[in-house]
This record gives C-alpha cells, sequence and structure tokens, in this order.
C-alpha cells in the first residue's frame, strides 16, 4: 500500500469566479518521513479555482502504464485551453507544474510529485483533418490520430503501435518503423506557465532523438502534422502488420513503458541508415546477463530484454533499483553508459 505522507486539513471554496481561489492548509504527516521540501515550507497554498477537477493528493499509479507512483499534490484537469490558462494565470510562480499524457514513459516515484499535475481530457482529444494536415488534441491517443488520418488517406501509421498521447509524443520526438514525430510536425499550440496561448513552429522544439525543447511549464495543448497520400486499405494493413510486429517482439500485454534504455549508438527505430544493430541496447544488457532479472515485482522482460516490468506489486523504487543495477553491470561488464529512456519524476518515499 502506498504510504500517503500528506494530510489535508481543510479545503475552504473560493469565489466561483475563476479568480477567487482555494485555500488549501497543508501540512506534513508527523508519522511518515520526507526529505525536506521547499514547496510545503509554506503551509498556506493559494490556488485559483478552475472550471476543470482539481483533485489533491491523487494517486498517480492508475494514470502510468507502470502502475506505480505516489500522488500528485494536486491534479489538474482542465475543462478546455481558456481554463488551462486561466489557471496557470492564476498559480502562484514558484508552484511547479508537471504536464502528463498517459503515463507511458513515465517511473513516477513513491512519494509522488509535489505542485501540480495537470492531465489533458476530453477538452483537448478533437482530431481534424483538412487536405494533408491533421490538427490533434494533444489528449488524443497516438493510435487513434493514425487511424483517422488512415481513414482519410494520409500516412501517420508510425504513431499506431506507440501507446502515448499526441502532447508526450510531441514532447519525446516519438517514432518508430523509421519515422519520428520531427518528420511530419507543423507546428503546436501551448500554454505557457505564465497562462500565455503561443504557436511554436517545429523548428522552434529542436526535436531530436526522443527530446525536444518545450518551454518549462508549458503544456501542449495541440499539434499539427502534415502526412504523405496512401490508400486507405494499404495504411490498415500496414498498421495491422505493425501491430503484429510488436506484438511478436516485445511485451506488448506486460506492464511497461516500452524501451526502457536508448540504443548506445543512432537511433531506436528499424530500417534507418544509422540503426547500428551491433549496439542495440537489448543486446548490452542480454551480454551482461540481466535479461529476465528482477528486483521485488521488477523484472527485464525475458521476451524483450530492454522492456522493464512490472509483474505485479512493484514500486517504482524496485524499477528504478532494477534498472540501476542493469546500468551498473553494463558498465562493469562492457564499458558502455546506459542512458535511460523512460522518465523518472517525483519524490524518492523516505521510509521512517
Ligand atoms: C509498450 C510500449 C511501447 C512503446 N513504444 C514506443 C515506440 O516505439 N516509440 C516511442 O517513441 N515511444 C514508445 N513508447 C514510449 C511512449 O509511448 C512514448 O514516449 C509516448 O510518446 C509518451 O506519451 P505519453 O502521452 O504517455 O506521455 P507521458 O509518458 O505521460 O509523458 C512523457 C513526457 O511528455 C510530457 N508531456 C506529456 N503530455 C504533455 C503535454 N500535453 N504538454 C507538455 N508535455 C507533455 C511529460 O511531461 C513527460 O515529460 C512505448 C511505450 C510502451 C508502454
Amino acid at each position: 500500500m502506498q504510504a500517503r505522507t500528506l494530510r489535508l486539513l481543510s479545503v475552504n471554496d473560493g469565489a466561483d469566479t475563476g479568480r477567487g481561489g482555494v485555500s488549501v492548509l497543508l501540512t506534513a504527516d508527523p508519522h511518515l518521513a520526507r526529505a525536506p521540501i521547499p514547496y510545503y515550507q509554506s503551509p498556506m497554498t493559494q490556488l485559483p479555482t478552475p472550471r476543470g477537477q482539481l483533485t489533491p493528493n491523487r494517486p498517480l499509479a492508475d494514470l502510468t502504464w507502470l502502475r506505480v507512483g505516489g500522488p500528485a499534490d494536486f491534479l489538474f484537469q482542465p475543462a478546455d485551453a481558456a481554463d488551462l490558462a486561466a489557471f496557470l494565470a492564476a498559480l502562484p510562480s514558484d508552484t511547479p507544474v508537471f504536464p502528463i499524457g498517459v503515463g507511458s514513459n513515465l517511473i513516477v516515484r513513491d512519494g509522488g510529485i509535489r505542485g501540480v499535475v495537470i492531465r489533458l481530457g476530453r477538452g483537448f482529444n478533437g482530431i481534424d483533418i483538412e487536405g494533408d494536415i491533421v490538427t490533434a488534441g494533444a489528449a488524443a491517443l497516438d493510435a487513434h490520430v493514425a487511424r483517422r488520418a488512415a481513414e482519410a488517406g494520409l500516412d501517420l501509421t508510425f504513431l499506431r503501435t506507440i501507446p502515448g498521447s499526441i502532447g508526450g509524443a510531441v514532447r519525446m520526438n516519438a517514432g518508430c518503423y523509421g519515422s519520428y514525430v520531427a518528420d511530419h510536425l507543423i507546428d503546436v499550440s501551448i500554454i505557457t506557465r505564465a497562462g500565455q496561448a503561443q504557436t511554436l513552429l517545429a523548428a522552434d522544439l529542436h526535436l531530436a532523438y526522443r527530446s525536444s525543447q518545450i518551454p518549462d511549464g508549458a503544456v501542449i495543448t495541440q499539434a499539427r502534422f502534415r502526412a504523405g497520400r496512401g490508400d486507405p486499405a494499404a495504411l490498415d494493413a500496414k498498421m495491422t502488420d505493425q501491430i503484429a510486429k510488436r506484438d511478436a517482439s516485445q511485451p506488448t500485454k506486460d506492464r511497461s513503458a516500452g524501451s526502457t534504455f536508448r540504443n548506445p549508438v543512432g537511433h531506436s527505430s528499424t530500417g534507418r541508415a544509422d540503426d547500428t544493430h551491433e549496439l542495440k541496447a537489448w543486446k548490452v544488457i542480454d551480454n551482461a546477463g540481466m535479461r529476465g532479472a528482477t528486483i521485488g515485482g521488477a523484472q527485464m522482460s525475458p521476451m524483450h530484454s530492454n522492456f522493464l516490468i512490472n509483474t505485479g506489486g512493484a514500486s517504482a523504487t524496485d524499477l528504478e533499483e532494477l534498472g540501476e543495477l542493469v546500468r551498473k553491470r553494463v558498465l562493469q561488464t562492457q564499458g558502455i553508459a546506459l542512458e535511460w529512456e523512460i522518465m523518472r519524476v517525483g519524490e524518492a518515499l523516505v521510509k521512517p
């Protein structure tokens, strides 16, 4: 069971104008220890009153693919872009903000995330197609976007087997089978940490291997992609083929966050000229004898050794410790420093 390290003492409704504010008094639970966190040194935190849902002390495990992690101080699910902008504009500037998609590339640590976690939902999942341009809300699932595009005869098939949302795909420059977000992205709409709506061109994001430069605390709300034409039936067949390939080579039915480590050199996808086969992460993990290794409920998948899985009952600590053990063994045996591809976020739980 995850310990809840904070108690909510009082929540007083503020004015309902969206600017009135909610007074929330938080205190550390004296029975549980945790490293001091600057955010909580001020006992009273003023949060604006949004139209969307603001939930204090919200466990995050069920919002991630690995099903681990402690609570967010607050989870905010904005009603729409205007609600998000007003909330961020009114939120004290020292309150940390962390947007999440569907948590398919995250280990949220057991102590949870300080500040406000923002998760976009229904108001942000529209998909519109005009000519060869696909406009998708940041909460739209990659797979839905790929399918809708294919029905309209547009090829964004590479998104079909990536289990994230469009916001996460842009942030991570997601890609597979030789195509990446960077190959198709035109621009993104964001709400800055200060609550300003802006449009950033793809070139402004400096998209690179599994990375981008999104301004700190900004939330992507929408992205526009340009796609090549294709026959809908052929695109559908291509996606079916990709799903079969995945199911044959990766533990797609297990709880994972995809590739755990970047390939030591080159790109992770198949079919690119710079894809070096000698230095795949799974291969160096195999060479280190770590396929199938376990710590608690965490395991390096016997099916694909670069997939870290929760076999049931793993904590974030189990998963991260196993990943670090793999890195250590690979370094010791082959002199290669593996880099995490999965993002680890939040605070470790300090046991009393
Ligand atoms: C089985 C499996 C297979 C996978 N295969 C691939 C693959 O082939 N290729 C690949 O690239 N990835 C793959 N992944 C990893 C993952 O699906 C991608 O990285 C995906 O793009 C993450 O999207 P998400 O919505 O889950 O983002 P999250 O994991 O929730 O977040 C990832 C990052 O994106 C940021 N983010 C999310 N939404 C927003 C937003 N609206 N605004 C600003 N920042 C945001 C978060 O802050 C975080 O930094 C795989 C994962 C799994 C579980």
